[in-house]
């Protein structure tokens, strides 16, 4: 069965996989959308018996219907293999305080981000070869921390495609600017901008949709792309894990065949928790979506109210990487509950444009009950890590656990025994800072960064990942730092379009 992917905001009819992930989004300014989920005609007890790579091969195969069973085993072997991922088992399920959590933060760059984009390079030069693309692919992104490094290790070297990250100069953690401005490679290039996640995204929308720049950079020879989680190459990788999730549970026979079990994801852009309903929708038996927030709870208020409204301050927390008040993939679901219909999704987009808010009709809520959606505070989040740090010696990363305070939360409201999975985002190396201050603030919070992540090695028990050891002697590549409204000017520039 071919898959085609349409725009979210139009009645045009779909393109196929490969040029829905090189041009990233449609002109129009919507999201592509498979026109249908398929659904998973493997058997759960096939799947169990399946490695990772086996597995995302059946997922991603369903989806990207105009790539060769060829191309994607080289793509899927090139992306999940024991150079880029610590474990063989590319996303072990931890048990810990009566729950699973999926650890996603073996790969490269120590953050779920890896899971997608250790292979969009892939699935993108493989197809740009097909397609007879002569032009450069420039790869825009914008980053809320964990995106951008992500990108730029997949992307760094590629031949044909340069990569250009831009990330709120205050809106990450130490870490992950270092990880970001000690960047190698000639085809990257990193750029801090005056502003917030949301206007970093916004920006880079805005370059996208600008007709009269395409035609130049098209003269020029350059084609932009996107490894946000607006492009569907992002997407569908990510349904992969879940599937992994519930076959392995019920490897280990924690599940019976066709229990369900609950996720809970930490949500920022809705781009993970996508996945997982998309995940649902193929046939994987999972119950409730848990969508949990930090104090940036715009998600939150979405679901209880069914109103979402963007104008509110910015909180910046512990966990950078969900400060986040324009959850873009949430179009997709949007589009989706509105019984697919383009012309009702486009007037709700267009008003949260232009009013920073939009409501949804009471058929449309009644759609979301999958879903359940919470928040935790700055306090909730550190007693989460402290608490289950004393009792289990684990050490959770500042967004997962948001997702175990919502979790917690969640089974107190509904006394729901469910099997549950935790996604677990981020290595705790990677907020070093902020997962020692939970800890023991005393203790910790005078060291400089780099004796933390010796303090935290010690506190976990174990090796500090090769991601850190590489940034600690790291020369810093990169300087830049750009106001919001000079973005568009400092992509001309690196192109050699300007002076
Ligand atoms: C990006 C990110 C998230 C949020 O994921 P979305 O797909 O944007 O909802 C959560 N945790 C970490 C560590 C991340 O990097």
């Amino acid at each position: 069965m071919q898959i085609l992917y349409k725009s979210t905001r139009s009645r045009k009819a779909g393109v196929p996989s490969s040029r829905a992930i090189l041009k990233g989004l449609p002109d129009d300014g919507g999201l592509y959308v498979p026109e249908e989920i398929p659904k998973l005609d493997v058997s759960l007890e096939r799947l169990a018996e399946m490695s990772y790579q086996d597995m995302a091969y059946e997922v991603i195969s369903r989806f990207l219907t105009d790539y060769t069973a060829e191309e994607l085993r080289h793509c899927i072997n090139s992306a999940y293999n024991n150079t880029n991922f610590d474990t063989p088992e590319i996303a072990p399920l931890r048990q810990v305080d009566g729950t699973y959590f999926l650890e996603l933060f073996h790969g490269k760059t120590i953050a779920f981000k890896d899971m997608a984009l250790s292979i969009l390079p892939y699935l993108m030069t493989t197809i740009a070869k097909k397609n007879h693309i002569t032009n450069e692919l420039v790869i825009l992104t914008a980053t809320s921390g964990d995106t951008g490094k992500a990108a730029m290790a997949g992307f760094s070297g590629v031949p044909g495609i340069r990569i250009i990250v831009f990330y709120p100069k205050d809106g990450i953690s130490p870490i992950q600017e270092r990880q970001m401005v000690t960047q190698k490679g000639e085809n990257t290039y990193v750029i801090a901008i005056r502003g917030n996640f949301d206007d970093a995204q916004s920006g880079v929308k805005k370059i996208f949709g600008n007709k009269l720049l395409k035609k130049e950079l098209d003269q020029a020879g350059f084609q932009l792309s996107s490894a946000n989680s607006i492009n569907i190459g992002r997407l569908v990788p990510q349904i992969v894990y879940y599937v992994y999730a519930y076959a392995n549970l019920l490897k280990k026979s924690q599940i019976q065949l066709g229990d369900l079990i609950n996720v809970v994801v930490p949500t920022g852009n809705f781009g993970n928790i996508l996945a997982a309903y998309y995940a649902k929708q193929m046939g994987i038996p999972i119950g409730k979506l848990i969508c949990a927030s930090n104090e940036n709870k715009v998600l939150y208020d979405f679901f209880a109210t069914g109103i979402y409204d963007k104008n509110r301050e910015l909180v910046l927390t512990s966990s950078p990487s969900m400060d986040i008040l324009l959850s873009s993939n949430l179009e997709r679901l949007i589009y989706k509950i509105s019984a697919e219909n383009s012309d009702k999704t486009m007037i709700l987009m267009k008003a949260l444009f232009q009013s920073g808010q939009y409501e949804i009709t009471p058929e449309m809520k009644n759609q979301l009950s999958d879903f359940y959606g919470n928040y935790a505070s700055e306090d909730e989040v550190a007693a989460t890590i402290s608490r289950i740090y004393r009792q289990d010696g684990y050490v959770l990363d500042t967004h997962t656990a948001v997702a175990a305070a919502v979790y917690g939360k969640y089974i107190k409201m509904s006394g729901d025994k469910t099997k549950t999975v935790i996604v677990s985002t981020a290595s705790p190396y990677k907020f070093a800072r902020s997962v020692l201050h939970a800890i023991d603030r005393e203790k910790y919070d005078f060291m400089q960064d780099m004796e933390q992540i010796q303090a935290l090695a010690a506190v976990v028990g174990g090796k500090v990942p090769k991601a850190i050891e590489e940034i600690r002697t790291a020369l810093v590549r990169h300087y830049t730092v750009v106001e919001v409204r000079e973005m568009e000017a400092a992509v001309k520039k690196i192109l050699g379009l300007i002076n």
